[in-house]
C-alpha cells in the first residue's frame, strides 16, 4: 500500500476506532505494531521522521546479553536478553549472525581471569550452551597482531551476535504490515486526544502534504523513545528519562582490523569500549554522556567524544598509529534510560525498559534493541482488557514468516552472500526485487553492503521520502563510505528521479539536505577537520 493509500485508510479511523494506535516508528514501536497485528488487532504506527529514524538507526549494533549489565548485577535483564538473542538467531538468520567477541585480561586489571570468567559462565547457562574459551596472551596475539601487548595476560572469547539495527525495524514493519498493520513515515502524533479523562487518540500531521486528522484509538501507544516525556507531560506526567548520548567512529577496516568483536576498557575512566567488524568497517564506540542539546535536531558526535574514543583506539592498537584520515564516519543516538534521580555517572543508569500506564497512554520506552520483542509483549499484555484480540499474545512464536517459494527460486543461481542478504532483509519481497533489477544492478556497490537493485526497491517499495532515507536506513551508504557517500549521487540519480518522479530542483534540494545532515551528524567534529 502507498503513502497516499495508507493515509486515506488511516483517515477511517476518524470515526471508527483503532484497535491500536503506535506513536513511533524505531525498534520498540516496531515490536509492539507486529506483536499486536499478528494477534489480529488493527493496527496502525506513525513516525514522525523516518523509520528508524531515532536511536534504532544509530545503536551499536549488538543483539546482545550485555556482559556489563551481568557485570553491574542486573541479572534479570541479561537473562532476558539472552534469550532473546537465542530466538533472534533462530528467527531472523542473516539479519542477525553469531559474532565472536575477544575480551582480553591484563595483569592488575579489577576484573581477571576468575570474575570474568565466572560472568562468562553464567552467560553461558543462560544461553544453554558453553561459548567461553580462555586464550593464552600468544594465541590472542595472533588473532589480533595489532593488539596493545602490555600485561596482557590472556584473553575470553565467547559468543554474542550482530545486526543492521536499522534494517531489522524495517524488517519487523514490513512482517506487521504483512498482518495488516498500516505503517506511515514521516507522520508526526501532535498531541493526544482525551475524552473522560481517558487517552482516545491522537492528532496525526503529515510533514509531506501538511494534512492533519484525528485518529480514534482504544490503545495508543507512546514508543517515543528518547521523546516518550514530552507527549507524557502533555497528560501532566512528571518526566520519567535521562536522554544520554552514546557516539561511535566508524573506521576504514584495513586500517583497524578485527576478525572478531574486541572489548577492552578505556585507559581513562575504565569503561568497556568495543571495535566491531560490521558491513567491511570497524565501529569503535561508544560514550555516554548527558545530551542537553534539544531532542529534535539530529545528534552528532562532539569534538570531546571524538577524542575519548580516538584515545581508545589507540591505546588499544598503538602500533596502528590511528589517525583523523582512518575515520569514514561517525554518529551518535541518545539512549532514553531511565532516570534515577540521583545525578549518578550516566553509565551506572538503569538500562531496563519503562512500561507504564497512564490514564489510556501506554508508554514503552528505554530498553534495548535486543528485548524489543519482549518488552512489546509485556507491553500489549497490560491492555489486553482494553483490545480482546490480544488475548491470542504469544511470547514464543516464530517473528519472521519464511519467504516462499517464488522468492526462494528467484534467489536459487545467486552468490552465497547476496542471496542470504537479500532473503534476510527482504523476506517474500525478495522475488519483486530480483524481477524489478535492471541488468547489472546486482553487483555490489563497492563497501556499501549493497547493491543498485536494493536502492531502486527501496525507492519504490520502502516509503522513501527523503534522500537521506534512502542512503541512511534502507541501505548504511551514508555510514559505510566517505562524505556519506555522496560520490555515488551522480550514478543514484536516475534510479531515484526515475522511480520517485523528482524534477531537478527536488533531486538539487535533497542533495543539499543529505550533504548539511551528513557534515552535521556523520562527520568528523569541525574543531578536529583539517
Ligand atoms: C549509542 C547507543 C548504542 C546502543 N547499542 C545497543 C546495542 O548494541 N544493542 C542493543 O540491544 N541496544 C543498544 N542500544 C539501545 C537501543 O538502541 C535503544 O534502546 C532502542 O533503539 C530504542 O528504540 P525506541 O524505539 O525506543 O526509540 P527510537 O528508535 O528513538 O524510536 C522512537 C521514534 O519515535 C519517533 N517520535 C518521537 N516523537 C514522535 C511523535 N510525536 N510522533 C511520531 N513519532 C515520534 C522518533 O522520531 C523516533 O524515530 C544503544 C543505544 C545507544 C544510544
Amino acid at each position: 500500500m502507498n503513502r497516499d493509500a495508507s493515509w486515506a485508510a488511516l483517515q477511517r479511523h476518524e470515526t471508527e476506532p483503532l484497535d491500536l494506535l503506535v506513536i513511533g516508528g524505531g525498534i520498540a514501536g516496531a515490536g509492539v505494531a507486529l506483536e499486536a497485528a499478528r494477534c489480529g488487532a488493527r493496527v496502525a504506527l506513525v513516525e514522525a521522521r523516518d523509520f528508524a529514524g531515532g536511536t534504532s538507526s544509530k545503536s551499536s549494533k549488538l543483539v546482545h546479553g550485555g556482559l556489563r549489565y551481568l557485570a553491574q548485577g542486573r541479572i534479570g535483564l541479561t537473562r532476558e536478553s539472552v534469550r532473546e538473542r537465542k530466538a533472534l538467531l533462530r528467527d531472523m538468520p542473516g539479519l542477525v549472525t553469531p559474532l565472536r567477541f575477544l575480551l582480553p585480561v591484563r595483569h592488575g586489571d579489577r576484573k581477571g581471569r576468575r570474575i570474568l570468567g565466572l560472568g562468562l559462565a553464567l552467560y553461558d547457562f543462560f544461553a544453554g550452551r558453553r561459548t567461553r574459551e580462555w586464550h593464552a596472551p600468544a594465541a590472542v596475539l595472533a588473532q589480533v597482531p595489532q593488539l596493545q601487548e602490555q600485561d596482557l595476560a590472556g584473553a575470553w572469547s565467547y559468543l554474542d551476535a550482530q545486526t543492521d539495527d536499522a534494517r531489522l525495524v524495517l524488517r519487523v514493519l514490513a512482517e506487521a504490515r504483512l498482518h495488516g498493520a498500516l505503517t506511515l513515515n514521516h507522520v508526526c502524533a501532535d498531541s493526544l486526544v482525551e475524552a473522560e479523562g481517558q487517552v482516545q487518540g491522537a492528532c496525526l500531521r503529515d510533514a509531506a502534504s501538511g494534512q492533519t486528522l484525528v485518529v480514534q484509538a482504544r490503545v495508543v501507544v507512546n514508543a517515543t523513545g528518547a521523546w516518550a516525556d514530552r507527549l507524557r507531560q502533555g497528560l501532566g506526567q512528571s518526566p520519567q528519562l535521562r536522554p544520554l548520548r552514546g557516539s561511535h567512529l566508524v573506521f576504514e577496516a584495513w586500517r583497524l582490523p578485527v576478525a572478531q568483536a574486541l572489548a577492552f576498557f578505556h585507559p581513562k575512566d575504565g569503561r568497556p569500549v568495543f571495535a566491531l567488524p560490521w558491513e567491511g568497517r570497524t565501529l569503535l564506540g561508544t560514550t555516554d554522556l548527558d545530551h542537553h542539546e534539544p531532542l529534535d535536531r539530529e545528534p552528532g558526535i562532539n569534538a570531546a567524544e571524538f577524542d575519548y574514543l580516538m584515545q581508545a583506539a589507540r591505546a588499544a592498537f598503538p602500533s596502528l598509529d590511528l589517525g583523523l584520515e582512518d575515520v569514514v564516519s561517525t554518529f551518535s543516538g541518545v539512549r532514553p534510560v531511565l532516570d534515577s534521580g540521583d545525578q549518578r555517572e550516566p553509565s551506572k543508569e538503569a538500562r531496563e525498559h519503562l512500561i507504564l500506564a497512564e490514564r489510556g497512554l501506554l508508554t514503552v520506552s528505554g530498553g534495548k534493541l535486543t528485548t524489543f520483542r519482549a518488552s512489546a509483549v509485556q507491553a500489549l499484555r497490560r491492555v489486553q482488557a482494553r483490545v480482546p484480540a490480544l488475548q491470542r499474545l504469544r511470547s514464543d512464536a516464530p517473528l519472521l514468516r519464511a519467504p516462499g517459494i517464488a522468492s526462494l527460486h528467484a534467489v536459487r543461481e545467486l552468490p552465497e552472500a547476496l542471496r542470504e542478504r537479500l532473503l534476510a532483509r527482504y523476506g517474500d519481497a525478495t522475488a519483486t526485487l530480483l524481477a524489478e533489477a535492471q541488468p547489472g544492478e546486482l553487483q555490489d556497490i563497492p563497501h556499501a553492503a549493497c547493491c543498485m537493485a536494493e536502492l531502486r526497491y527501496a525507492c519504490r517499495h520502502e516509503s522513501v521520502l527523503h534522500l537521506d532515507d534512502l542512503l541512511l536506513r534502507r541501505s548504511r551508504t551514508g555510514l559505510l563510505l566517505r562524505d556519506g557517500g555522496t560520490a555515488l549521487l551522480h550514478k543514484l540519480r536516475p534510479v531515484v528521479q526515475e522511480t520517485l518522479g523528482w524534477n531537478d530542483e527536488r533531486w538539487d534540494d535533497e542533495c543539499h539536505r543529505y550533504r548539511e545532515r551528513v557534515l552535521r551528524s556523520y562527520g568528523i567534529p569541525a574543531e578536529w577537520r583539517p
